[in-house]
C-alpha cells in the first residue's frame, strides 16, 4: 500500500496543524448529506486531500487501496458537492457536508450503511427513562418514590432531534 505524497501540501498551515494523522498519514472524513442529514460515506484525506477539497468545491479522497487521489465523481458521475467542513475536538476526523449526485457508494446505494446494512445490536436504554432536563449524575438520597412512572413509554423516542 502506497503512502500518501510526502511532499508537503499548500493546505492552509493553521489547519494543517489542527490534524491528528494516523501513521498513514490520514484522517478519517465523514460525509454528510447537508440537507437530510443522512451519513453518506466514509472516506481519508491527507493535507493535499484536504485542500482540494476545501479549494476546489468538490469533495476528493485519498484512496487506500489504490494509492492515489480520488476525485468522488469522476468516474461514476456521483460527485460530491462541498457545502461545509468540519474539524471534531481533537483534530482525528472531518466531517464534510456536501450535496450528493446520485448513490455515495460504488454499490449503487445511497449511502454505504444502505449497503453494508444493519447489524444485529442490544437497544440500550437510559436508566431514569425520564428525559429529565436536569443533568445527570445529581445525587438523590436514593430514594425513588415512583412517582414518574409512566411518563414516557419509552417507545419511539430515540432520535429525532439534532437534524
Ligand atoms: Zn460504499
Amino acid at each position: 500500500m502506497s503512502t500518501p505524497s510526502s511532499s508537503p501540501s499548500a493546505l492552509d498551515p493553521t489547519i494543517a496543524h489542527r490534524l491528528k494523522r494516523d501513521e498513514h498519514g490520514l484522517v478519517a472524513a465523514i460525509v454528510q448529506q447537508h440537507d437530510s442529514g443522512d451519513v453518506l460515506m466514509l472516506g481519508w484525506m491527507d493535507d493535499e486531500a484536504l485542500h482540494r477539497t476545501l479549494t476546489s468545491g468538490r469533495v476528493t479522497f485519498w484512496s487506500r487501496s489504490r494509492g492515489e487521489y480520488w476525485r468522488k465523481g469522476d468516474t461514476s458521475g456521483h460527485a460530491q458537492y462541498v457545502r461545509a467542513v468540519a474539524v471534531d475536538c481533537d483534530g482525528d476526523a472531518l466531517l464534510v457536508r456536501v450535496d450528493q449526485v446520485g448513490a455515495a457508494c460504488h454499490t449503487g446505494a445511497r449511502t454505504c450503511f444502505d449497503a453494508g446494512g444493519v447489524l444485529p445490536a442490544v437497544v440500550g436504554d437510559r436508566p431514569d427513562g425520564a428525559g429529565s432536563s436536569e443533568p445527570s449524575g445529581v445525587p438523590s438520597t436514593g430514594v425513588t418514590t415512583g412517582a414518574t412512572t409512566g411518563a414516557t413509554t419509552g417507545a419511539g423516542v430515540a432520535g429525532g432531534a439534532g437534524r
